[in-house]
């Protein structure tokens, strides 16, 4: 094989992976340039997303759900289940197991597909030439009609409690634990630091969460949000509002953290282990030659257009790495609109209509606008909601904790955006999701048949709500 590509994508996380594989099945000549190692030091597809994201960040949230349910869930069904105990280093390994075979299938598909599967450094040069550095040093340019960039994000570190991988650990860290936490820290009740503290919570972890903002969950829409926190916190998370760490002291093995609450004081409080989940920020270090003609944007990201073009002529950007969510979903739809458009498709992504879910429990999801960017952009709407206490399936699950919201133009009855917390929003949002790229109306989703019993009934009950005719509002 020439060294001279049709697409070369610098990347594979979902963004990345997802980009190349479409570009293969379109019939380029595609490679994807991968630095990732495993514990084993061999390289490895996936990115963030499949190593140290979404994949073994969910692996963990399931096993203690199991353990939490096994232990309090199950006494009013009549199942009685012993003395039931964890052992977080097989469960780590069982999460461990997960991402093995995931990123296996990867490699599956790029072999399927025939994308050159390269380990290594990529570093975009000037005219579409990107330098290869294998692991072992060597180095070679190689060409490309297009190249992608793919390189994803990392998470933001603070000098206030730097992480040293041992008690302070970032997001990474908090999935390799080898022993449940008595006390944990988590600086930011973002999504990350909501999902990992629900893990070790479940285990029986004390969890603090220390958020600087006064909001809770503030780009959501707030009234989903407080139902969030109401349940979050009976759950035994302690939620901290308007909390800005200060300071971080290790002594004797465990952690000192100095925090000026809400009120202006101060206060310490000590833990076992502290998690920084703060946010997280475009990695691009390496990435790029001073002359290769990219530009970055005022926050570190690279800069593209819609179509995700960025400045220099075949050079494409997506995911983590430019602007818009961090989410996989969403880099994965880049992924494949850039591909199409590099094979001559007039593919868009929308981008009024990408889900968003925290995957606690009970899960809280969304898509589209909340009430309060509604309010802000003057746009007049009806809002509908509906509480799983009413929905006989949530009752029988003893699952009714939580609700739907719904939110349609007031002129047009367009849905415009759907809020939910309770059983399986995910893919309940996701069924909002398809309606609305097909610009459904409220009443549309209140006139479609849906099963009995099922938790989706409580998205239909939203829907007529918004015209004010739910049926079991109760
Ligand atoms: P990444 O996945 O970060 O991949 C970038 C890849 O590029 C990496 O493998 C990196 O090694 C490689 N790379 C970088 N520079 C170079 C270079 N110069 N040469 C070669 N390779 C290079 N999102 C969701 O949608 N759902 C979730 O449930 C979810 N859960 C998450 C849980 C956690 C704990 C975390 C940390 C994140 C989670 N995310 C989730 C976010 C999600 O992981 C990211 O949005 C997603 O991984 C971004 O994909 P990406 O392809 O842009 O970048």
């Amino acid at each position: 094989m020439s060294d001279k590509y049709d697409v070369i994508v610098i990347g594979s996380g979902p963004a990345g992976y997802v980009a190349a594989i479409r570009a293969a099945q379109l019939g380029l000549k595609t490679a994807c340039i991968e630095k990732w190692k495993n514990k084993d030091g061999k390289g490895v597809n996936g990115g963030t997303c499949l190593n140290v994201g979404c994949i073994p960040s969910k692996a963990l949230l399931d096993s203690s759900h199991k353990f939490h349910d096994a232990h309090k869930a199950f006494e009013g069904h009549g199942i009685s289940t012993g003395d039931v105990k964890i052992d977080v280093p097989t469960m780590i390994t069982r999460k461990d197991g997960v991402v093995k075979q995931m990123s296996g299938g990867i490699s599956a598909l790029f072999q399927a597909n025939k994308v050159k599967s390269l380990y290594g450094t990529g570093k975009l040069l000037a005219g579409k030439k990107v330098e290869y550095t294998d692991f072992d040093g060597n180095t070679s340019t190689l060409e490309a009609e297009n190249v992608i960039l793919a390189s994803g994000s990392i998470p933001v570190a603070i000098p206030v409690a730097p992480v040293d991988n041992d008690v302070i650990v970032d997001s990474t860290g908090a999935l390799e634990f080898s022993e449940v936490p008595k006390r944990l820290g988590v600086i930011g009740a973002g999504v990350i630091g909501l999902e990992l503290g629900s893990v070790w919570s479940r285990l029986g972890s004390d969890v603090v969460l220390l958020e600087a903002m006064t909001d809770f969950l503030s780009t959501m829409d707030q009234e989903i949000a407080k139902e969030s926190k109401k349940i979050y916190t009976k759950q035994g998370l302690d939620i901290r509002l308007g909390c800005r760490v200060t300071g971080t002291e290790i002594k004797n093995g465990e952690v000192e953290v100095t925090y000026t609450d809400a009120k202006g004081e101060e206060q310490k409080q000590t833990f076992d282990k502290l998690i920084v989940c703060v946010g997280r920020r475009p990695f691009t270090e390496g990435l790029l030659a001073p002359d290769s003609g990219v530009n970055l944007d005022e926050r570190g990201f690279i800069y593209v257009n819609d179509l995700c073009s960025t400045n220099a002529p075949g050079v494409w950007a997506v995911g983590d790495v430019v602007r818009g969510p961090m989410l996989a979903h969403k880099g994965s739809e880049e992924g494949v609109m850039v591909a199409e458009r590099i094979a001559g498709e007039k593919t868009l992504v929308n981008y009024d209509i990408i889900p968003n879910v925290i995957y606690t429990h009970p899960e809280v999801a969304s898509v589209g606008k909340t009430e309060e960017q509604l309010k802000a952009d003057g746009i007049p709407y009806n809002s509908g909601t509906f509480p799983f206490t009413a929905i006989g399936r949530a009752v029988a699950a003893s699952e009714a904790e939580g609700k739907v919201k719904m939110l349609a133009h007031a002129e047009t009855d367009r849905v415009l955006g759907c809020h939910i917390v309770g059983p399986s929003a995910s893919d309940l949002v996701q069924s909002v999701a398809l309606a609305m790229e097909f610009g459904t109306s409220a009443e549309d989703i209140g006139m479609t048949v849906f099963g009995h019993p099922t938790f989706s009934e409580a998205v239909k009950e939203a829907a007529l709500a918004v015209n004010g005719h739910a049926i079991h509002m109760p």
